[in-house]
């Protein structure tokens, strides 16, 4: 039965010939709608001998063909589409580092657009026609911002760390805090991106405590710098004691050291009058003295994956002229689009306003609830009586290794399918087109609206619809 099952497969050709694939091969690549027709046919096989029975054919056609030619214009449709496409967050975790970090402000992205589609001005002087520096518009913004020296951007803030200790601290020792020996992620550490700068680390006092003493201790005539690292990606909390960045600039000066702090997130508005933890914010850490402030475009900036590194002239300028800076320098579309995001900062109601990020943190629990009850009325249309929708509060997190400790209080829509599992209907979701990411939690899925923009929602209800299908 089997083998003849396996007789009665078409051949590629016979594929082609159907006519319901005129429509295919019209659209996609001859080579794509073979390949999509050998995927299938594979499909086909493999399920006869896993003895999925077929009906037998009709008329002397074999009976798989139909299925065989929807199989391929699905194949087909996949493998054109981009792999990298458009996901709607509803997890309600802002800074989704898999999810992409920071979703660029309007404004940003259409600076990156008129600049991809055109020629600019990105290394000339348009005033004096001369050579210009692709880092001179961000570095006027940065400056003004933060109240620093002088600026350099990098590709991100791991580079803007690895850029500093190489040029300030190669063959040198540099003291760090045993509390602050960070992973940022993907098993990047402090310790291996010192190493990889050429510097040597020495650490100083315990996980929970370092005393300034300890740092004094450690100076010698080998030390180059001091270096903070903020722990924006967890928390030591209880018996502790930190030396602040105010303490180590108080050492740099006694034994004339610089001071390097790296912020991690690193932003520029005070997010605590939102109910968000208190940080030291860029222009607080540039005006407690530090020499070297680095921190990340993409994260509470809510801009372009970047390294920013600001500070005192002297230092900025041998990174400048390091080589390693070639090798890590920014692309227009990051200096575009940074460079947009940065101006809103110039005022900071329009920052609060038209940065997705900063949006996304500071919405009113209120205006929140709102947003949750109209989505639960486009998704329960869809949903019929296929699964219950429901409102609940909730918490959402900042993410992108920032205030770890912060949960904001959040409204989501929670939906229990009568059919199949919370957990099968979040699969279908994330492999949805647009694909949705959402949380399960006690056999429900939460749908959190901080994190969906309201332009989504019929997009969301689409998906919803296909994916309880
Ligand atoms: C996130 C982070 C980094 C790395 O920043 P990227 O921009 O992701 O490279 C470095 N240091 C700290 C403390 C961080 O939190």
């Amino acid at each position: 039965m089997r083998n003849q099952l396996l007789r009665l497969l078409p051949s590629v050709d016979e594929v082609l010939r159907c006519d319901q694939m005129n429509e295919a091969l019209a659209s996609y690549p001859r080579s794509v709608v073979v390949d999509a027709i050998r995927e299938a046919l594979a499909a086909e096989r493999m399920a006869i001998l896993s003895e999925d029975t077929l009906v037998a054919g009709e008329g002397g056609k074999p009976a798989c063909l139909e299925r065989v030619v929807l199989k391929t214009i699905a194949a087909a449709t996949r493998s054109v589409r981009p792999n990298l496409r458009r996901v709607i967050n509803a997890t309600g975790v802002v800074l989704h580092t898999n999810l992409g970090r920071a979703p660029l402000a309007e404004q940003a992205r259409h600076a990156v657009s008129d600049v991809v589609a055109n020629y600019s001005n990105l290394e000339l002087d348009l005033e004096t026609g001369r050579r210009g520096s692709r880092y001179a518009p961000l570095e006027k913004l940065l400056t003004t911002l933060t109240g620093a020296e002088a600026a350099l951007v990098v590709n991100n803030n791991a580079a803007a760390v690895l850029l500093a200790l190489s040029t300030m601290a190669r063959g040198q020792e540099v003291i760090v805090s045993r509390g602050q020996l960070v992973e940022i992620g993907g098993s990047f550490r402090i310790p291996e991106v010192m190493a990889q700068s050429g510097a040597r680390l020495i650490e100083v006092g315990a996980t929970n405590k370092t005393y300034p003493d300890d740092y004094r201790r450690a100076i010698s005539q080998d030390t180059a710098l001091l270096l903070h690292v903020h722990t924006s990606n967890y928390r030591i909390v209880g018996f502790t004691r930190e030396t602040t960045v105010g303490e180590l600039v108080e050492l740099g000066r006694e034994f004339k050291l610089p001071v390097v702090s790296d912020l991690g997130s690193g932003f520029l508005i005070d997010l605590s009058r939102y109910g968000l933890p208190w940080e030291p914010t860029v222009q607080a850490t540039v005006g407690a003295g530090t020499d070297i402030v680095t921190f990340s475009g993409d994260k509470l900036l809510g801009g372009a994956q970047a390294g920013i590194i600001i500070g005192k002239r002297v230092y900025i300028d041998k990174m400048k002229k390091n080589p390693l800076t070639r090798a890590i320098r920014i692309d227009k579309m990051t200096v575009a689009a940074l460079e947009a995001t940065l101006r809103l900062y110039l005022d900071e109601e329009q920052a609060l306003g038209g940065i997705p990020t900063l949006k996304m943190l500071t919405v009113p629990l209120e205006q929140l609830r709102q947003k949750a009850s109209q989505l639960a009325v486009f998704l329960r249309e869809v949903a019929g009586s296929r699964a219950r929708v429901e409102l609940e509060e909730g918490l959402s997190a900042v993410g992108g290794g920032a205030m770890p400790t912060a949960a904001l209080p959040t409204a989501v829509v929670v939906v229990q399918p009568g059919k199949s599992s919370a957990g099968e209907l979040q699969e279908a979701l994330r492999r949805g087109e647009p694909a949705v990411m959402g949380r399960v939690q006690e056999d429900k899925l939460l749908l959190d609206v901080r994190t969906i923009a309201d332009g989504e929602f019929q997009l969301l209800a689409g998906a919803f619809a296909k994916a309880l299908q």
